[in-house]
């Protein structure tokens, strides 16, 4: 009998990871990768239960691992994630090995014991140097599941040594039938990007949050360097600087989506700020986008690597702005 899954979409992907659990057929270390929100880590940790329940019907949610699983305190189900002294998403040296010494000692009641990096680009290239023999050849009985929505960021040693299984967006009815069942604006389908976990997100005051960057975003970009470089001073100064900085970089990234759309004749996800972004269309069609796109996925490597966020959402609009206000070439 199929199992209940704790996921919407990416069924086939579950439905191989299940087939080879029921095998005693898995990788060691599989890499779950894919857009954020998606259901990885719900997953991983329900292919823990699914693996160590010891009900006829897995997982029963009730019988002494899946219930010490469900709590968060079963010795053998081990989830590393940054470490939250720390101001940056950083898994530390002093983690994995940690991590290391606890996988020294004997398990404790699960057939497999289940150790969840999430998200794995989180270590640094120090903590994964310290995990690749672990990761190559794990203790018996161990299985790592690596999580990640930016894979190009890891480490190749780190790659190579992991089955990867990819997820992907929720396709749009599935999606829908969801959010009319939780009576969620049906909007969230797309302003999510296939994405339930960032639907709830949105549902639950991001979206407040988002739109008023959003203003502030659109309201400085164009305007000479000191308005822009006052806005990248105040959300680098907010509390949580690297997180609002993030969230910047994902809305400018949303905004060059939405004029991509719009210049294709579609109607974007923020038709509020469509007069803005017909000039942003026209001015960046096509190569402008092109060479953001790379600028983006550098501001998000920065990020990751601790740089201030102030710095980073700066140079990000300077080369919006450069873009922007580019004399086309004869
Ligand atoms: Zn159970």
């Amino acid at each position: 009998m199929t199992p209940a899954l704790p996921l919407i979409g990416n069924r086939a992907q579950a439905a191989r990871l299940i087939a080879a659990v029921d095998a005693d057929r898995v990788h060691h270390a599989y890499l779950f990768e894919g857009p954020e929100g998606v259901g990885k880590a719900t997953f991983a940790l329900w292919l823990a239960r699914y693996t160590n329940c010891t009900a006829q019907r897995r997982p029963c949610g009730t019988c002494r691992n899946c219930h010490l699983m469900l709590s968060g305190t079963h010795p053998d189900l081990i989830v590393v994630v940054p470490d939250p002294e720390r101001a940056t998403r950083v898994i530390t040296v002093d983690q994995a090995q940690a991590l290391i010494r606890s996988l020294q000692l004997q398990r404790h009641s699960a057939r497999r014991r289940f150790v969840i990096l999430d998200p794995v680009d989180a270590l640094n290239d120090e903590s994964a140097n310290t995990l690749l023999k672990t990761l190559e050849e794990p203790p018996r009985g161990t299985q790592f599941v690596l999580i990640t929505s930016r894979v190009a960021s890891l480490l190749p040693t780190i790659r190579s040594r992991t089955q990867r299984v990819r997820f992907g967006p929720v396709p749009a009815a599935e999606l829908l039938t969801w959010l009319g069942e939780r009576g969620l604006p049906a909007e969230l389908e797309r302003a999510s990007g296939g994405s339930p976990g960032f639907a709830l997100r949105l549902a639950g005051g991001e979206d407040a949050e988002r739109r008023a960057l959003r203003e502030a975003l659109l309201a400085a970009v164009g305007q000479p360097l000191g308005k822009l470089f006052a806005f990248s001073e105040a959300e680098g100064k907010k509390e949580e600087g690297v997180n609002r900085a993030a969230l910047a970089v994902d809305v400018v990234e949303e905004l060059l989506r939405d004029a991509v759309v719009l210049s294709q004749g579609r109607t974007p996800v923020h038709a509020d700020a469509t007069p803005t972004l017909r000039r942003w269309a026209a001015a960046l069609w096509p190569g402008g986008f092109a060479r953001l796109a790379v600028h983006i996925a550098h501001a998000r490597d920065r990020l990751a690597l601790n740089v201030n966020g102030r710095v980073v959402i700066e140079a990000l609009l300077t080369q919006l702005n450069l873009e922007l206000t580019a004399q086309p070439s004869p």
